[in-house]
């Protein structure tokens, strides 16, 4: 899962990137609301926490035009303490949640967990796709309720499909959602990483269809 996290205050930046990289996001930052506006308009991404005050355009400006020119992505907005109306203008202006700063981070973590559920129509933390099993609180994964060990970033490459439900994902979209703007990765990359959880998720879980990209057996 890909985030962007828009914050001029590079502490708080850090914080965010730290807390939501260990949560399984692979996260890219901006620090000003034209970098935000640039970004956002042109990589996907499967989540934003947008600061509003911001340098150069403001957070609720960036917000707007991102809609505006259609971008749908889920965007969780952090306002200032106790300023109502930035929250009322905020979801106006098409932010799907809002935390007041400051925040604690589990909280920021469970809100975007929540907006990723949301956002895949799945409500429930465990989602199921065939006799595979992830549950995105405890992060783990299972096959026919039998726990596998996966690293972060299988588990992120597992979640992206079941976020896709039964559809097929190219590898080249894997390549953007798992290593973001890292041009060191190809495709290979993304074959070595699916043939290592094959191993470990046995036959009938991962199919693929060569020249296509992979999906999940028995998904819709
Ligand atoms: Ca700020």
């Amino acid at each position: 899962m890909r985030c962007l996290i828009v914050e001029d205050d590079d502490a708080i930046a850090r914080d965010l990137a730290s807390a939501l990289a260990g949560s399984g996001f692979h996260i890219e930052r901006a620090a000003d609301g034209d970098a935000a506006w640039f970004r956002g308009g042109t990589e996907d991404y499967d989540l934003v926490v947008l600061d509003l005050g911001l340098p150069r355009i403001d957070g609720l400006s960036v917000l707007k035009r991102w809609r505006a020119e259609g971008r749908d992505m889920p965007v969780l907005i952090l306002t200032a303490r106790g300023s109502w109306h930035e929250r009322v203008e905020g979801i106006d202006a098409g932010a799907d949640d809002y935390l007041p700063k400051p925040f604690r981070m589990e909280e920021l973590v469970a809100r975007a967990r929540a907006l990723m559920r949301r956002a895949a129509g799945r409500p429930s933390p465990v989602q199921e796709v065939g006799r595979l099993a992830l549950d995105t609180n405890r992060q783990t994964v299972s096959v026919d309720g039998r726990l596998l060990s996966v690293s972060a970033l299988e588990f992120r490459l597992l979640g992206y499909l079941v976020m896709h439900g039964g559809r097929m994902v190219p590898p080249t979209e894997f390549l953007e959602h798992l290593y973001g703007d890292d041009d060191s990765r190809d495709v290979n990359a993304v074959e070595a990483l699916v043939a290592r959880l094959r191993r470990k998720t046995g036959p009938g879980i991962i199919g693929t269809r060569r020249g296509f990209g992979y999906f999940l057996e028995g998904g819709a």
